[in-house]
């Protein structure tokens, strides 16, 4: 019945039967699993990630994701080259889209989490990265793009809270950080944006 209605719903949406986005670029990320049977996908967790820190550009999210970081190509690099993580989608600066897993699947992006008292937001989440860091304003661009993602993803899925990192795991993570802007978000109102 839940793929009935996703094919419904994914005709008008612009998302496929699969769980990819037709106007995103996609790039498989290995480091995805299987959503247990029956799961519904009902929180969005927005990120922020830089790689080398509070750099854009360049291809190193797109290498970590993918399990291809130099771990000698930068200091930081060697910390994290080995860790083994995705998110569903990242909005670069200029607003252009990649996804990297299937809605469908587990990504992992949240680690250590929970979310109204239940643990483990990667099993019933989707991650969104946006490129930037904590002390950097993103651009309009992403904003556009970040909230005509939501909009899509509300069509596919019972989305309860949109979120951040920080929020799920606080004291671990900052992302995305002080300068997003949650009003941005605003037309979706405050029962469905958590901004903590
Ligand atoms: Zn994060």
């Amino acid at each position: 019945m839940r793929a009935a209605n996703l094919m419904g719903m994914a005709a008008n949406s612009g998302m496929s039967i699969d769980g990819w986005m037709g106007a995103a670029q996609r790039i498989d990320s290995p480091n995805a699993d299987d959503r247990s049977v029956g799961e519904a996908i009902s929180l969005i967790v927005v990120h922020s990630i830089s790689l080398p820190p509070a750099e854009f550009g360049g291809d190193d999210i797109v290498r970590l994701f993918t399990n291809t970081l130099d771990p000698d190509a930068h200091p930081y690099f060697s910390g994290i080259s080995s860790l083994r993580v995705s998110a569903h989608f990242l909005i670069r600066r200029d607003g252009e889209l990649t996804q990297f897993v299937s809605c469908l699947k587990r990504a992992w992006h949240a680690g250590l989490s929970s979310f109204n008292g239940r643990e483990n937001c990667n099993d019933f989440s989707i991650g969104i990265e946006l490129e930037g860091c904590d002390d950097s304003p993103f651009e309009d661009a992403q904003y556009v793009q970040l909230v005509a993602l939501i909009k899509l993803i509300r069509t596919c899925f019972p989305i309860d809270a949109v979120v951040g990192h920080s929020c799920v795991s606080p004291g671990r993570k900052t992302d995305p950080g002080p300068c997003f802007d949650w009003q941005r978000l605003a037309v979706f109102g405050a029962s469905l944006v958590r901004a903590l």
